[in-house]
């Protein structure tokens, strides 16, 4: 039963902007409210409410690791959020292994693995960024070539935060194996919940995802830990999370990100939300003959929820001022970037002229759209372009 009194199914906006966040789903606010409220105990007491709470971290554990496809729950560490996974599993592999510090990733990483990168260079490590293509994808056979002796850590995005991209994580993950001793790190925040993700079949030894881009608030994301890899504690003290990631669990949070996996394991509405993006997309390709789309056509090779397009000869950001004075949430590049004047990063790596690139909205897609989100924000874009 929904009591929390809110219904992301009727929201006072049109929202196309889930790839920033998402809305906490009823489903889940209904899991962790007894976190919240009366189930108050410490994990770490011994009396009755300490062991419910842990009971409940241990139960939520299991639905991220199901979900997941790790091979048990030993492999999931909670965190608190995307970045905070990119973080540990890059600089504590490093931390952990001195004299190699050669790291390979990407120019069109989130800035919680792109900036990370860039101070690492700036302290000694060595980094190799790998560039994309005009469509924003990414050459394994660079790969192939970038990786030394040396290397110590691969860390390459599942699905692109801008432009929805999907890189090739199976092939990339057996290059990395098969040619390197390098652990293999992926940063897959905007996948999960999009795309299936089954990381026993997977060559991927560190995965981060982050709790507020599936329905979970924010404040709560995990690092997946293949057996048989080791990192230093993110945090030392009171030995929470078997020592990995010491402070008192964030319980309500914890439970809602178990509760949001579950609930995603079993969520059928897939092919509704590619139906609404592919129609989005087809229609303002259509209607409008400034529009590119950024990034690859193929569909296949894109999230199922997102399109990035830019309106040539408009500023994004005043389209984005303009739609949400129509009550429509979209963004320009990340929403980390929305408010600079920056053009994103991800586009300059794609050498999207800049007048093109300054023009781009991102739109993506979630759980509760309708189709009559989008009849109102393609009349809402003929106004403003016209
Ligand atoms: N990685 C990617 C690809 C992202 O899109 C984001 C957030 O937008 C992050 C990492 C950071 O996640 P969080 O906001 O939970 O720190």
């Amino acid at each position: 039963m929904n009591t929390s009194g809110f219904d992301p199914t009727k929201p006072n906006m049109i929202y196309l902007d889930n790839n920033a966040t998402t809305a906490v789903a009823p489903e889940v606010f209904e899991a962790m409210r007894p976190f919240l409220t009366n189930q108050c105990g410490n994990p770490s007491s011994a009396h009755a409410s300490g062991v419910d709470a842990r009971r409940a971290i241990e139960h939520a554990r299991l639905q991220v690791a199901e979900f997941l496809g790790a091979s048990g729950r030993d492999e999931i560490v909670f965190t608190s959020c995307g970045s905070e996974s990119d973080n540990w599993a890059i600089g504590g592999f490093l931390e952990q292994n001195p004299t190699r510090r050669h790291i390979i990733t990407t120019r069109v990483e989130h800035e919680a693995v792109r900036n990370l990168c860039e101070h690492l260079s700036e302290i000694g490590c060595e980094v190799t960024w790998l560039e994309v293509n005009s469509l924003g994808e990414l050459d394994s056979g660079e790969l192939r070539k970038a990786l030394r002796r040396d290397t110590g850590i691969v860390s390459v995005m599942m699905a692109n935060n801008e432009t929805g991209v999907l890189f090739p994580i199976e092939d990339i993950g057996h290059i990395v194996r098969e040619n390197s001793d390098a652990i293999f790190h992926v940063d897959g925040v905007q996948a999960i919940g999009k795309i299936p993700i089954d990381l026993k079949a997977l060559p991927v030894d560190l995965f981060s995802i982050s709790g507020h881009k599936f329905y979970a608030p924010k404040g709560i994301g995990a690092l997946y830990i293949r057996r048989g890899v080791t990192l230093p504690p993110f945090i030392i003290g009171g030995g929470q999370e078997d020592g990995r990631r010491s402070g008192t669990e964030a319980v309500p949070n914890i439970v809602a990100l178990g509760r949001a996996s579950e609930l995603s394991n079993v969520f059928t509405g897939h092919d509704q939300i590619r139906g609404l993006r592919d129609r989005l997309e087809d229609e303002i390709l259509a209607r409008f003959s400034c529009a590119r789309l950024n990034g690859t056509q193929d569909r296949g090779k894109r999230l199922p929820n997102t399109a990035n397009i830019s309106f040539d000869g408009f500023e994004g950001s005043e389209i984005l001022m303009r739609l949400d004075g129509a009550g429509i949430c979209v963004s320009t590049g990340s929403a980390c970037n929305s408010g600079s004047e920056k053009v994103s990063a991800v586009l300059a790596a794609m050498k999207i002229p800049h007048a093109i690139a300054r023009g781009s909205i991102r739109f993506s897609l979630g759980r509760y759209n309708t189709q009559d989100d989008i009849d109102q924000t393609l009349t809402a874009l003929s106004k403003i372009l016209s």
